[in-house]
């Protein structure tokens, strides 16, 4: 019997790709191997952040890096970084922000669920631009003029949510913050693959990224990964350190934290809530190794060989139409979506009846009002392929 199963909890398949409320993803054995092997040994864990900054930087070309427990958690670091900057005081004060630079200037079209932890840090989020484009209305987003009259001398950062659609372009938003020496802050939780946008986000002149460690990087679910500049990623691990510690006795890996640099040591930060243990670290970096060996079309080989069989058994099917999208782009994570087309079909039905099975088969619902189910291939193993296209089979007749 499994651990879970003792507790009465039954395990079900994740179709749905890497989201939270269904625990993210199976883990490859290395990784869960690094953690087993990280937790039976006792380290600094100053020593342990500096040394995860090198592998960071390596990985992401970035000056600096940090691990906490999710890109959220990264992203409300960040944005505690870019508030407190290397001032103890202001560290201990957060989220109180009063007498600081607190407002971080968002594009309205790029507001989400998980701004929620920029504003954890205390900061005001200052909106800009209309969507006329996700309105129906017109063509235009956030102008970067618009961008640039709502600086003030409050500004703290640029908070920026890449992902393909995102305008105005990341490298317009960077220069322009780079005129009036501003940090942007990039949310890149979700932008992997492809590998090089690992690299990419900081080439093109952002000053923190976040990762998410337990999506596509393989890593553990509480895990996520920040890259950037050195005095960012010094004030982000000051604010997210345990620093119960006496001043004389606090020698900080220089690499990480120069002292020197500090009127005093600062207290536990407001970061201090999403630490992360050195299973985590060492589980996330291994990740991130696996991650960079594997090519993007090994990856994509992996993915498909998932998908192709529960495609196949469907093929037969009248009632149903399947696409692979991004099949034939090893830059993608690729999905198989099922559009149902018998009259009066209705994916919702078949998306909670798979929910019923038995193990319980959980999709990705994004497009039920189209008719559409589809299949993520990214938290499942092949062996669990055949269940799904007997489920599906079921559910859809
Ligand atoms: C998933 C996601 C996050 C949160 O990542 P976690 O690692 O779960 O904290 C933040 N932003 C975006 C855009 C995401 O897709």
């Amino acid at each position: 019997m499994n651990a879970y199963a003792k507790l009465g909890v039954l395990t079900i398949i994740n179709a749905k790709g890497a989201a939270t409320r269904l625990s993210g993803g199976i883990m490859r054995p290395e990784v869960t191997a690094a953690m087993l092997e990280a937790s039976q040994h006792c380290v600094d864990i100053a020593e342990l952040q500096a040394a995860a900054s090198r592998e960071i930087a390596k990985a992401t070309g970035a000056e600096a890096g940090y691990v906490a427990s999710g890109a959220a958690a990264c992203l409300m670091l960040g944005a505690a970084a870019c508030i407190a900057g290397l001032d103890p005081g202001r560290m201990a004060r957060l989220p109180d922000t009063r007498g600081m630079k607190n407002e971080i200037i968002m594009i309205r079209s790029q507001r989400n669920f998980y701004d929620h932890a920029i504003r954890a840090a205390g900061a005001t989020i200052i909106e800009v631009g209309l969507p006329d484009r996700y309105a129906g209305a017109g063509v235009r987003d956030a102008e970067s003029w618009e961008i640039e009259d709502a600086i003030t001398e409050r500004t703290a950062a640029i908070f920026y949510v890449a992902d393909a659609q995102s305008q105005p372009p990341l490298k317009t938003v960077t220069a322009l913050a780079k005129r009036h020496k501003i940090p942007v802050i990039v949310d890149a939780a979700a932008q992997l693959p492809p590998q090089s946008n690992l690299k990419r986000f900081s080439a093109e002149g952002a000053d923190l990224v976040a990762f998410s460690g337990g999506k596509v990087l393989g890593g553990p679910q509480a895990s996520g990964i920040l890259c950037g500049r050195k005095d960012l990623i010094m004030s982000a691990a000051l604010q997210h350190l345990d620093l119960d510690i006496y001043e004389d006795m606090w020698n900080p890996p220089k690499s990480l934290i120069h002292k020197r640099k500090l009127k005093g040591t600062p207290q536990h930060g407001i970061g201090r809530s999403c630490k992360v243990g050195k299973e985590e670290i060492m589980g996330v970096l291994t990740a991130l190794e696996f991650f960079v060996k594997e090519s993007d079309a090994m990856r994509h080989e992996r993915w498909l060989e998932r998908l192709l069989p529960i495609a196949e058994g469907l093929s037969k099917l009248s009632h149903c139409q399947i696409e692979i999208e991004g099949e034939h782009d090893s830059t993608m994570l690729p999905l198989l979506v099922i559009t149902l087309t018998k009259p009066n079909a209705s994916a919702h039905k078949a998306i909670a009846s798979l929910i019923k099975a038995k193990p319980s088969i959980h999709v990705d619902p994004s497009r039920r009002d189209q008719g559409k189910l589809v299949i993520n291939p990214l938290c499942f193993e092949k062996a669990s392929a055949a269940s799904i296209q007997k489920q599906l089979i079921l559910a859809i007749s």
